[in-house]
């Protein structure tokens, strides 16, 4: 009998209905052809859960996504819940469901296909065969440390991590660099931070357990400065919450568009996998959002959630197919196309390359 997962699936507001939509297109070609099978639970968030029960994050959500094996999810949020109250709005609700499941880890990668090389702002042969994951703190430092306060003439911040907390987001990166290139760049500020100096021996410490992997330091201003100099001389960064928040965003403008790339949460036991886009409201309904960034953090929770990774490798490689055959959705139409398709007709050329593959 074929093995069952259970998938919770967020649409969300704008475009999320109709890229979601073609993930789960894609998501059924490869789950027949590889064997399993997935069974599907729609979840409410966002705008769209605001409008249908009062609330951003309805407590059948969180209790929904612990259910499952791993969460999909589109977008949230648009300019019909940009006046609502703070504690109301579409985005505290995906703050707040992101706290709830508990993931820790953020992994973003930056990759440049070769046939949208003409996407990026920088030259062809810094770009050229790019391939970054950065794996970003998510629930400590800065962002979240005590004590904090804001007053007129004095306001601070903390930055506090654990040594339990460096363990196991180091022990993430090195997992996945094992199933990549074998290289670690651990980012922080140890010249200056006591906190990074305690990251540093952390890392060096998990790094003992990975005899294959090459570890590497590097301070966070040096690497902002070398993503854009030389990206290629890095296989996976690990970093912290706010130089992660920084630097995650930088590499993945390597690529120059922002409809093609993935992101994973993990960590926990339910992962939430999510394109690094929002909900482009501006195009909603037309039918012409590019559905590769979801459809490739579907591939990613194939991979890390599900371990199916012949499913998600086949789906990596039906994306670079199509794109080396040059379909184009119309925010990458001007880099070498050979036709011009919708959303739903992207999601389904990649579906049946899938199948007939
Ligand atoms: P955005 O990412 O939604 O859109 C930025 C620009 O990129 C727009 O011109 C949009 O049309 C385009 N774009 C984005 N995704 C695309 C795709 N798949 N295909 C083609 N074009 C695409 O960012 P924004 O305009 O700053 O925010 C819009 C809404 O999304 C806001 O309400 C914001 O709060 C929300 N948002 C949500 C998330 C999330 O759900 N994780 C992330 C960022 C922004």
């Amino acid at each position: 009998m074929n093995k069952v997962y259970k998938i919770g699936i967020i649409k969300g507001d704008g475009i999320g209905a109709e890229i979601v939509d073609e993930a789960i297109n894609v998501l059924d070609a490869v789950s027949s052809k590889f064997g399993f099978d997935l069974e599907y639970s729609e979840m409410l968030l966002g705008g769209a859960a605001i409008d249908e029960t009062g609330v951003p994050l309805p407590p059948e959500t969180i209790a929904g996504v612990k259910k499952v094996d791993a969460v999909l999810f589109g977008a949230i949020g648009g300019p019909k819940w940009d006046n609502l109250e703070r504690h109301l709005r579409p985005e505290t609700g995906l703050l707040g469901l992101r706290k709830e499941m508990g993931t820790f880890a953020n992994l973003r990668p930056a990759l440049v296909y070769d046939e949208l090389i003409n996407a990026s702002t920088l030259k062809q042969e810094v770009v050229k065969g790019v391939d970054i994951m950065v794996v970003r703190e998510l629930t400590g430092g800065i962002y979240f440390g005590e004590p904090r306060e804001y007053s007129k003439d004095r306001a601070y911040n903390t930055m506090v991590y654990t040594r339990e907390e460096i363990k196991r987001i180091a022990k993430v990166a090195f997992d996945i660099a094992i199933k990549r290139d074998k290289r670690v760049c651990s980012v922080d500020k140890a010249n200056v931070l006591e906190v990074s100096q305690l990251w540093r021996e952390v890392v060096e410490e998990v790094a003992k357990d990975y005899p294959e992997v090459e570890l590497t330091h590097m301070y966070v201003d040096n690497a902002a400065m070398q993503l854009i100099r030389e990206p290629k001389q890095f296989d996976v960064i690990v970093t912290g919450n706010i130089f992660g928040d920084i630097l995650s965003d930088a590499a993945s403008m390597l690529s120059g568009s922002i409809g093609l790339l993935p992101s994973a949460s993990v960590g926990s036991k339910v992962g939430l996998f999510e394109p690094i886009h929002g909900s482009a409201p501006d195009i909603a309904g037309q039918g012409i959002a590019n559905p590769i960034a979801t459809i490739s953090s579907a591939a990613m929770m194939l991979k890390y959630a599900l371990n199916e990774v012949e499913a998600a490798d086949a789906i990596d490689n039906a994306i670079k197919k199509v794109l080396a055959d040059g379909y184009r959705t119309g925010d990458i139409g001007a880099y070498d196309a050979k036709e011009i398709v919708s959303c739903s007709e992207m999601g389904s050329i990649i579906a049946n390359y899938i199948s007939k593959a």
